[in-house]
């Protein structure tokens, strides 16, 4: 280190073998030699991209989520002095190791415990996994306040609405504008959305990211999820969170403000942009990342979103006005329902439906006390949600190992 180089940041991922994960790993190769000393590497079935990731930048240890996979991790280890560990409270520990800088993009409600771990450490905490703040929003924020944790939103959405957001003047925002692709069944009919199957879900037109989130992306779940999440994020009433489909993706997300001034951040679809902004703020740095050329494109649409082919927004809508454990309650059974449809025990639009049914036997919500009542209500939403799956799957008359799609 030169004279008077800042020391290195001592950064830590979660999910570091994801879509999140890998696009992290990119961002830290451009941070330039000497600038990151990583902590901690997470993960759970890749045990060689794991270990790779782990060598390649000397982490002080990798742990896989999973506790039958540390022999193999060691075995991938050996000789590279980086500690190897594995289990669901090897993560949570790791997540706890000072860092300065976390990434959390453990897919799903898994990240909850670990996500939490390192909010309390009191440092920065680039937040991609969603779930954490639709199962849990209120609880995230008063412990980021209490811990004195910076939270820096990585979804593309809420990384542009965080940069276009006018703090000083935070009383003047009317709404925001959440930008949705609108997936690859944007175009599609009501009765051939009704037949999707999973690898039709999977492919994203615009982005490329995990298999979960291009499915949400695809029943527009994910854009519900991201309500949520903003609504905690910014601390908006559900009625100041709009959607609006634009196929292009250039504009990532915008803010209203009372004098009908409209912001919007635009960018390629690309989540190193929103990654290395939360890695470089409040500073700005060159990152490797396409450059618009607007003359190129021509043209950007916008769209209201269709409620009838895409009820999760409806949904999501509902969750917020419930409060409480709903958002807990949507995304858990969700998740089960995700699940069934990439197993193929339930067609598409059975996801919503299951949702919608699960939230109204839930109902009333009661608010979120404790990361216990959280667990709580995903583990009973999951369960409603799985008997209503096995409940169709018997009125289908197709019984055990029956497969839609
Ligand atoms: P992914 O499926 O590509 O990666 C998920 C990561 O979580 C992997 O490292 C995996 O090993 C780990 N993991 C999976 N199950 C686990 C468990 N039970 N315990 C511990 N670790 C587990 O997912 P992704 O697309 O990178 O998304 C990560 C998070 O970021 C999600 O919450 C997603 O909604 C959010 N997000 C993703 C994108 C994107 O472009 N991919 C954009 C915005 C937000
Ligand atoms: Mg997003």
């Amino acid at each position: 280190m030169s004279e008077g180089a800042s020391p290195p940041r001592r950064v830590s991922i979660l999910g570091a073998t994801g879509s999140i994960g890998r696009s992290t790993l990119d961002i830290l190769r451009h941070a330039g030699p000497g600038a990151v000393e990583v902590v901690a590497l997470t993960g759970r079935d890749n045990i060689a991209g794991l270990a790779e990731a782990a060598r390649e930048f000397r982490a002080e240890v990798a742990v896989t989520a999973d506790p039958s996979r540390y022999e193999d991790l060691k075995a991938a280890l050996a000789g590279s002095g980086v500690e190897a560990a594995a289990g669901e409270r090897a993560v949570i520990e790791a997540a706890a190791r000072p860092a300065d800088w976390t990434m959390a993009a453990i897919v799903g409600s898994a990240g909850l415990a670990p996500t939490l771990a390192a909010l309390r450490q009191g440092r920065t905490l680039a937040l991609a996994n969603k779930e954490c703040l639709v199962s849990a929003g209120g609880l995230f924020i008063e412990e980021a306040a209490r811990a004195g944790a910076e939270l820096l939103p990585v979804d593309s959405e809420h990384n542009a609405i965080f940069q276009v957001l006018d703090r000083p003047n935070r009383a003047a925002v009317e709404k925001i504008l959440l930008t949705a692709s609108g997936g690859p069944f944007r175009d599609w009919p009501a009765e051939r959305i009704a037949e999707a199957t999973p690898e039709e879900a999977v492919a994203h037109p615009n982005w490329d990211m995990g298999a979960k989130i291009s499915i949400d992306s695809a029943s527009m779940f994910n854009k519900g999820l991201e309500m949520i999440e903003a609504m905690h994020l910014f601390a908006l009433r559900p009625d100041q969170v709009e959607v609006l489909v634009h196929p292009q993706s250039i504009v990532h997300s915008m803010v209203a403000y009372v004098d009908g001034a409209v912001l919007a951040q635009m960018g390629a679809p690309d989540m190193r942009h929103a990654i290395g902004h939360a890695f470089h703020h409040p500073a700005r740095a060159p990152l490797p990342v396409e450059r618009l050329d607007l003359a190129a494109i021509g043209a950007l649409e916008f769209r209201a979103p269709d409620p009838v082919r895409f009820p999760a927004l409806r949904l999501a809508r509902e969750a917020m006005e419930a409060g409480g454990l709903a958002g807990c309650a949507l995304n858990a059974a969700k998740e089960a329902a995700l699940e069934a449809f990439m197993d193929r025990r339930l067609p598409f639009m059975g996801m919503a439906q299951v949702v919608e049914e699960v939230l109204s036997a839930l109902s009333p919500f009661a608010p979120a006390g404790s990361l216990d009542d959280v667990f709580a209500m995903d583990a009973l939403a999951r369960a409603a949600a799985g008997e209503r799956i096995a409940a169709r799957i018997r009125a289908s008359g197709l019984g055990k190992g029956a497969a839609f799609a």
